[in-house]
């Protein structure tokens, strides 16, 4: 694209169909060339107003549709998804930067969870309690809240979304998503699809933007509740502003996530799934592994060598092709803050084994490249042990027993994953059982649950009760009601009592 007047510009979907934005544009950016591919409009008041009214109007009938209808739809987003899977990971790979197959490992994580959705009708099958007292049968269903909104951040521009909208539509709700704003284009996809498969206009809008529209949201008593994932400084403001309209809210922040490495660990297996851990998705993963803590300095030496040798071949250029093992960063801004945490962890006294800095990928100079690096000799107070840096950076820290390895896992303020390798059992089940982190992981780096289960950090890593997607994203999308119903036999009258029920 050569000039501003042929790049296109993105506005929203609401409805059923794309919408222009307001006179406001961003730029959207292919990060693995530094160029503007794309503009995205931004929504005010009037696009939030048009797609609160379309959601609230298509909301009554929605909610309505027998749960095994609505599962007709979502199978049918399904078979979409999968026939359109390399027209939405271009697009990923387009605007965040990730290799083509890793953009593909991301929607198929988001399927899974539309799978697990279109079992809705057992899902919401309720709980009932015979014969509650005499005569007296009791029950409790889950009823759609209304509209819902979900805000997501650029690093999963599939997968996150998909974690929230397939089960509040599942549940009968309707949903405004706000994607983030530098990687818009697969929400609008997915957006379009839903519409193919059959759901009703108004049950799934994307309104477009920043921050502003993500305010008017909140603030907007007709919205029942807001999933949210992203930084955990942002996180905290959504938990507490929403709150404010008495939303329910579950907002899902960042992390720091450490591996352990036991001195009888299998130190070739734990270095091949370390290597994807920390280095995958350029380390833009909030399950991204940041940290590895050796016990015993034996167990550290060999497995800096180990890891030193694999980060000095990584394979890094654009994610348009495959053989990459990285892509670049999602922007300038990012590039220069990865740069200056590895200056501030050599400030403060780390060892840099490896330096990704200055890496120029041919023929895509002014892509957001930079290499894998790795910090040796990393202490609690540091601030490349502290800070989520969000970047391909793998700091190594050595302790002399798995005490202490769990005490400085438990000291963080972060606490969304972790994990331990190791052949001893016993010490797997004690660290299983006393770290004070949401999602762990033995001898599996990167223990993403499965759309069964439920997604969901601890500590300043999740601002809520319920995790997301799985069992959780049930609860999360209905309000409980439960009924007590009796009905007496003909003439058989128990009279007025004063006493308090009892069964
Ligand atoms: P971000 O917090 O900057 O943005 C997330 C979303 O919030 C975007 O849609 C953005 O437009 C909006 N936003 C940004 N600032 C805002 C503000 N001040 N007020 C209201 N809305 C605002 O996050 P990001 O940079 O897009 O994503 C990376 C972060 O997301 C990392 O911290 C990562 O750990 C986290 N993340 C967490 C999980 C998880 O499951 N815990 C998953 C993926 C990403």
């Amino acid at each position: 694209m050569s000039s501003i007047e042929t790049i296109e510009t993105l506005g929203h979907y609401i409805n059923g169909r794309v919408k222009d934005g307001s006179v406001e544009t961003l730029d959207i950016y292919n990060p693995a060339t530094g160029k503007v591919v794309k503009r995205l409009a931004c929504a005010a008041q009037p696009q939030l107003e048009e797609a609160i009214v379309a959601a609230s109007l298509a909301f009554g009938a929605w909610r309505n549709t027998p749960p095994s209808r609505r599962a007709q739809v979502l199978f049918r987003f399904k078979q979409l998804l999968e026939a359109n899977i390399d027209e939405i990971c271009q697009a990923i790979t387009a605007e965040h930067g990730k290799v083509l197959d890793d953009a593909r490992g991301e929607l198929i994580r988001g399927i899974e969870v539309v799978e697990y959705a279109c079992g809705i009708s057992e899902l919401l099958k309720g709980e009932h309690s015979k014969n509650a007292g005499p005569d007296i049968d009791s029950w409790s269903e889950f009823q759609a809240l209304g509209i819902v909104a979900g805000i997501t951040p650029f690093n999963f521009p599939a997968m996150v979304p998909m974690w929230m909208f397939p089960m509040a539509i599942a549940c009968g709700n309707t949903f405004i998503l706000k994607p983030s704003e530098r990687d818009p284009s697969a929400s609008l996809l997915l957006a379009k699809l839903f519409t193919e498969a059959g759901l009703p206009d108004g049950v799934f809008n994307v309104v477009n933007g920043d921050r502003r529209v993500v305010e008017l949201i909140l603030d907007d008593p007709r919205i029942q509740a807001v999933s949210f994932v992203g930084s955990t400084p942002v996180a905290e403001t959504i938990y507490q502003r929403a709150s404010k309209t008495y939303k329910r809210v579950q907002a899902l922040g960042g992390a720091k996530n450490h591996a352990v490495i036991m001195p009888d660990a299998d130190l070739d297996n734990a270095v091949n799934a370390l290597m994807g851990a920390a280095y995958g998705s350029c380390g833009e993963r909030c399950m991204a592994i940041s940290v590895v803590v050796c016990v015993g300095e034996r167990t550290a030496d060999k497995a800096v060598a180990a890891l030193a040798s694999r980060v000095k071949e990584l394979k890094i250029g654009p994610g348009t092709d495959i053989e990459n093992d990285m892509g670049p960063l999602i922007s300038a801004d990012a590039l220069e803050r990865i740069n200056a945490y590895i200056e501030q962890g050599l400030d403060q006294g780390a060892e840099l084994i490896v330096d990704g800095r200055g890496l120029k990928v041919e023929g895509s100079e002014d892509g957001y490249f930079i290499g894998g690096s790795l910090f040796d000799e990393v202490s609690e107070t540091m601030r490349i042990h502290s800070d989520e840096i969000f970047g391909p950076i793998l700091c190594v820290m050595r302790v002399e027993n798995l005490d202490q390895a769990m005490s400085i896992i438990n000291r963080h303020e972060y606490g969304n994953g972790t994990c331990i390798f190791t052949r001893d059992g016993a010490a797997a089940r004690y660290f299983s059982d006393h770290i004070q982190v949401g999602m762990v992981g033995v001898n599996v780096a990167l223990p993403v649950p499965v759309a069964s289960q439920s997604f969901g950090g601890w500590k300043r890593s999740l601002f809520g009760d319920l995790s997301i997607y799985g069992p959780d994203s049930i609860r999360f999308y209905t309000r409980r009601k439960t009924m007590t119903q009796k009905w007496p036999a003909q003439g058989d009258s128990e009279g007025t009592r004063f006493s308090f029920p009892a069964s």
